[in-house]
């Protein structure tokens, strides 16, 4: 009898355990509930938006278009080409370039010395026509007149970015040279044309326009000198085109 009332104290307190832990105010009921919706509001989710487009910080620089970068300064094109596709002619002789008869781009070559200006090259197909030669500024035409190593030659003063200059144009056809002395020749004006490759125009030379830059007012038609001091009163006229 003992055991049975035992057994029935300990059914009873159960039931009344088992009632008691399925009232709605349970804590241990009411607790699953509520730390859910928090989570809900976590920081992920919570990130600030700007038309729906995540502007969080680390992810922003992904979705926005790349920042343009600005483009390098637009290289100053102060002179004008002295002739067509006039720097893919550039392929031989450049600016300061030392030649010598045994280490030259050309053959034969009789110069020595450092190139003090750039050559511009005609194409094959090029030789039997004329071709034109436009000023590469605005200035006076100062000298024109066949010296050797060039055949026609003709110098126009111009100003380039605020430094005096002349500018030496060789191997051209001297009875082509139109302006007289003193004449004022517009940039982009052709007056002239490329003497005849291999002939006294162009005093033996291929066919090709030489195009120099000497500082000042003086006139030099050096085509070569034989230092880098001497190469300084010259400028590179590949750097203004
Ligand atoms: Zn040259």
């Amino acid at each position: 009898m003992t055991k049975v009332k035992l057994i029935l104290s300990i059914t009873a307190a159960a039931v009344i355990l088992v009632s008691c832990s399925g009232t709605p105010s349970s804590p241990v009921a009411a607790l699953p509930a509520q730390p859910q919706k928090v989570v809900d509001v976590s920081p992920v989710a919570a990130t600030p938006t700007q038309n729906g487009t995540d502007v969080s910080p680390s992810v922003a620089p992904q979705t926005q278009p790349p920042v343009k970068q600005a483009d390098p300064t637009p290289k100053k094109k102060t002179l004008t080409p002295p002739l067509s596709d006039a720097l893919s002619r550039v392929t031989k002789k450049t600016f300061g370039l030392y030649v010598s008869p045994g280490n030259s781009p050309v053959s034969p070559e009789k110069f020595k010395g450092y190139h003090t200006g750039i050559d511009f090259e005609t194409f094959a197909n090029e030789q039997d026509i004329d071709i034109s030669v436009s000023a590469v500024c605005d200035g006076p035409l100062i000298l024109k007149k066949w010296a050797t190593g060039y055949g026609g030659v003709a110098v126009q003063q111009c100003n380039i970015e605020g430094q005096d200059v002349t500018v030496v144009y060789g191997h051209l056809r001297s009875s082509s040279i139109l302006p007289k002395i003193h004449d004022q020749i517009k940039a982009g004006e052709s007056f002239a044309a490329l003497g005849k490759g291999f002939s006294t125009e162009t005093d033996g030379e291929r066919k090709h326009l030489h195009l120099g830059i000497h500082k000042g007012v003086s006139i030099n038609i050096l085509g070569y000198v034989q230092n880098q001091s001497l190469l300084d009163q010259w400028l590179d006229p590949k750097s203004y085109f």
